[in-house]
Parts: structure tokens; sequence; C-alpha cells
């Protein structure tokens, strides 16, 4: 992930006009520098944003940046992030106030024979894009559904439908997405030549995120069934890379 590590595995090809071109008509700040870990395809960072279970959402408060862990879904190009309508995102948000989110997937730790060239392996995205309150009852039900359906796939199906005070109390963004990069490290470590015959362990140490336990809540009546829902969270997994980004030999 260093920039010499980045130098040392660059194949020196020429940058293909496309990227060029495409790199041109962005905004500086959301241009991805280094060409060799990025992936252009759009498709390919939405899934990742489908996949991931937490972004972090920044914007600028009162002169500060802040940076906040939240729950976000997808609903083709608009995000939807939602809180208590008294915390700071949600009530100190403008309209068209400039957002910035992002996702990572931690795939795992790149273990290299010295300190200068551990790394990580993941697929990462960045949003830039505009915030918006989302008003419209009909936006408003299908984003809470989506954020629902994010914890467990179908859950808004099976429980309680929200009361008028509790959809009152929420508050729904938008996050209507003007940019978005990828970028993705995978492969073994890339050590200096001379250090490959150091006698020093190295290799990648894979990660997923999964299911680890279900423990019923202690107030759960004892006949009532595991839901859907849960089952096809336990089915789904660990977000797993789709085949078109399989983890391959040789770094990114
Ligand atoms: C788990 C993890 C750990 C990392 N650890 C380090 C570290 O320790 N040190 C380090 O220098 N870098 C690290 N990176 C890479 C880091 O995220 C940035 O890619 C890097 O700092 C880019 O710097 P820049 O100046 O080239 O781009 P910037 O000018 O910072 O970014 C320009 C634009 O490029 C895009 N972009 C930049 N980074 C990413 C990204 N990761 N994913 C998607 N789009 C992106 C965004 O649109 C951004 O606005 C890590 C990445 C991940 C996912």
């Amino acid at each position: 992930m260093t920039d010499a590590e980045t130098r040392q595995t660059a194949t020196p090809v020429s940058v293909p006009e496309t990227r060029r071109s495409r790199r041109a008509s962005l905004p500086r700040h959301a241009r991805v520098r280094v060409g060799k870990r990025e992936v252009a395809a759009p498709s390919a960072a939405f899934e990742v944003l489908d996949l991931a279970r937490i972004a972090h959402v920044g914007f600028i408060d009162e002169g500060r940046p802040m940076v906040i862990p939240m729950l976000h879904a997808r609903i083709e190009r608009t995000l939807y992030i939602h809180g208590a309508k008294a915390t700071r995102i949600v009530k100190g948000m403008q309209d068209r106030a400039p957002v910035c989110l992002t996702v990572t997937l931690l795939d795992g730790i790149v273990v290299a024979r010295s300190a200068f060239h551990h790394s990580m392996n993941y697929r990462s995205v960045v949003v830039h894009g505009a915030a918006r309150h989302v008003v419209d009852d009909r936006e408003r039900k299908a984003a809470l559904v989506a954020l629902t359906d994010r914890l467990l796939p179908g859950r808004w199906d099976e429980v309680r439908p929200m009361t008028d005070k509790e959809l009152a109390a929420t508050g729904v963004l938008a996050i209507d997405v003007e940019h978005i990069t990828m970028k993705r490290r995978e492969g073994p470590p890339v050590d200096d030549e001379a250090d490959y015959a150091l006698p020093v362990w190295a290799g990648v140490v894979e990660l997923a995120e999964t299911v680890t336990a279900v423990t019923p809540d202690e107030r759960l009546a004892p006949d009532v069934p595991r839901p859907r829902s849960l089952r096809a969270l336990e089915a789904a997994g660990a977000p797993t890379p789709s085949p078109g980004l399989s983890r391959g030999r040789g770094a990114a």
C-alpha cells in the first residue's frame, strides 16, 4: 500500500486513453491517483457497497470534519442512511451538503518480510455525493425497508410495522451519488528482491466477516421459530468476492 510498493509492482504500461479521459472528466477530489489498484467498473463498486455492513460517512459540521459509522442501503444510484432526528448528522445536514461515504471489505493481512511492505488485501469504495433529507413518504418507506433488510434479508416483512411516532422520530438522508471510486488490493506480499532470501515468514492471513453464533433473546418465547431472514443471513455467510473479483496470485 505504500508508494514504494506501488512503484515496485506497477507494470510499466501507458495509461489507457479511456482512463486518462475518464480521470480528466472528474473533479480532483474524486480521482484515484494510482490506477493500478483502481477498479473502474461502477457495477463492481456497487457490489462492494451492497456487501459491506458498515459505512463511514464524512461531512463537515460547524467547520469540523466528522466521520461517523452508520448502516447504509442502496437503491440504484442512491444511498440511504438514517438516524434519530436528534443526531448531528440528521439534524445538522443541510440539503445538498457535500458528503463522502466509504466502505471497506477487509480480505486479508499481507505479511511481508520487512515492516515496510506489510499491507492489507481489501476492496474499498468511496462515494462522493450530496445529501438530501427524504421527505417523500414512498421514498422514506422504501429506504427504511432497504435499511432494515440490509441487517437481515427480508426482515421488514417479518416484524411489527413502524408506528407513526417511530416514523416521526426517524430522519432519512439520501446521498445521490456524484462520483464513485473503488480500489482493490489482492495477492501476496511484495518484498524487496533481496529480502526473499530472509528466513522470515511471509504470506497472507485471509480474513472474512462471518456469523459466529446466534443467541436468542432471553425473553423470547420458546415456541417462536427461527425466522426466514435469519436463515437467509446464515446461508449468505460472509461477504465473498464476486467471480469477477476473485482473489488470484500476484499483486493487484
Ligand atoms: C483497509 C485499508 C487500509 C489502508 N491503509 C493505508 C495506509 O496505511 N496508508 C496509506 O497511505 N494508504 C492506505 N490505504 C489506501 C488509502 O485508502 C488510499 O487509497 C490512499 O491513501 C490514497 O491516497 P491518494 O493520495 O492516492 O488519494 P486521495 O487523494 O486521498 O484520494 C483521491 C480519491 O481517490 C479515491 N480513493 C482514494 N482511496 C480510495 C480507496 N481506498 N478506495 C476507493 N477510492 C479511493 C477517492 O475518490 C478519493 O476521493 C488503505 C486502504 C484500505 C482499504
